[in-house]
């Protein structure tokens, strides 16, 4: 349930109520908005008089959201989330649509600098690259691990741009976290809830993908995992999913943007690559989902995408990119944003 304080609710008053829920042990959490503050309140309601809170000085009501998801839902915050992602970079609410571009793995030093420079000349915003991949075979190119990540730490400091590297274990979000900006939980681990409550705990912005074959609410309650450990900087990004069709690697379901949008106050992300596996199909989907509403895209870009270790034929060129990046500042300026 969700405790929405008054308008002129005093902090005393607040600490009031969070001391009394807390009493009856409830876990909460406290959203601050521009109009009201709301105490969200997960436990067992038969442990308490919902009276005794309702009477309270401050409170203005008791609203039971009946989604399974509560922190990410719409009815526990009215407004959007902005996640910040650097001191600098922030994400949501309309602001400046955020561009994470790069190789899909990072294959070496040169290679990784090639491509974070030809990103940043282009105009992302964020720097992408796995340095563990999670992959179908275990015989293919695994990633280069803690290596790949002083790779990437040294493409931040050479270009500027924020990092985001996908975490696939929990025994390496601490290190991950060490290195990058943005920790990534890849589409295989949307329902790794171990995983998903340890990069709860760290203060990190995450970017959460959707499983290939989970529903939009399997992904919100993936998000709520992580936020009920603590961490509210939660991205959601929607990168295809498994259907009957076989002419693109995944169907990439835009209709997921406006879903979320209206379920939930949380960013979101597309990944047309992952989405359409197919280099040439992902300008036109790019751009779609920037007027379907999307707050940022995630685009593997390779120097050379023949020679690249993993998924080569959905990465763009830097030329491709280049090119494509004045065409979603276009798009951008039609639904009254920037890129
Ligand atoms: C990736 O971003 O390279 C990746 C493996 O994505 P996904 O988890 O969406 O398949
Ligand atoms: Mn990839």
């Amino acid at each position: 349930m969700i405790i929405i304080m008054k308008p002129s609710a005093t902090e005393v008053q607040i600490g009031q109520v969070v001391e009394k829920l807390k009493q009856h042990g409830f876990g909460t959490h406290l959203s601050r908005g521009v109009e009201r503050t709301v105490i969200g309140a997960i436990g067992d309601k038969t442990m308490l008089e919902l009276d005794t809170i309702q009477m309270l000085p401050g409170v203005s009501e008791i609203v039971h959201i009946r989604k399974p998801y509560k922190l990410v839902s719409r009815e526990f915050k009215q407004e959007d989330t902005v996640v910040q992602i650097t001191k600098s970079l922030s994400i949501g609410a309309g602001q400046k649509i955020v561009i994470m571009a790069g190789p899909c793995s990072v294959e070496g030093k040169k290679e990784l600098l090639e491509a974070a420079d030809a990103v940043k000349r282009a105009g992302a915003a964020v720097l992408r690259g796995g340095a563990f991949k999670p992959r179908t075979s275990p015989y293919s190119f695994q990633g280069l691990g803690e290596e790949g990540l002083k790779y990437l730490a040294l493409a931040r400091k050479k270009t500027g741009l924020p990092v985001v590297t996908e975490v696939m274990d929990t025994r390496e979000v601490e290190l991950v976290a060490k290195y990058a900006d943005m920790l990534q939980i890849g589409a295989r681990n949307m329902a790794n809830f171990n995983l998903l409550k340890e990069v709860g705990k760290t203060n990190k912005a995450i970017l959460l993908k959707r499983g290939p074959g989970s529903t939009i609410q399997e992904l919100l309650m993936s998000a709520e995992y992580i936020m009920s450990e603590g961490n509210k900087n939660v991205v959601l990004c929607e990168r295809g999913i498994k259907t009957f069709e076989t002419a693109t690697r995944n169907t990439l379901d835009l209709n997921a943007v406006p879903v979320i949008k209206k379920l939930s106050h949380l960013p979101v992300v597309v990944d047309p690559s992952h989405g359409t596996g197919e280099w040439d199909y992902v300008p036109a989907m790019a751009l779609a989902s920037i007027a379907a509403g999307a707050d940022g895209l995630m685009l593997e870009v390779h120097p050379r995408p023949e020679e690249a270790m993993s998924d080569g034929s959905q990465s763009l060129k830097p030329e491709t990119f280049a090119s494509l990046m004045k065409e979603l500042k276009r798009v951008a300026a039609a639904v009254g944003r920037k890129l």
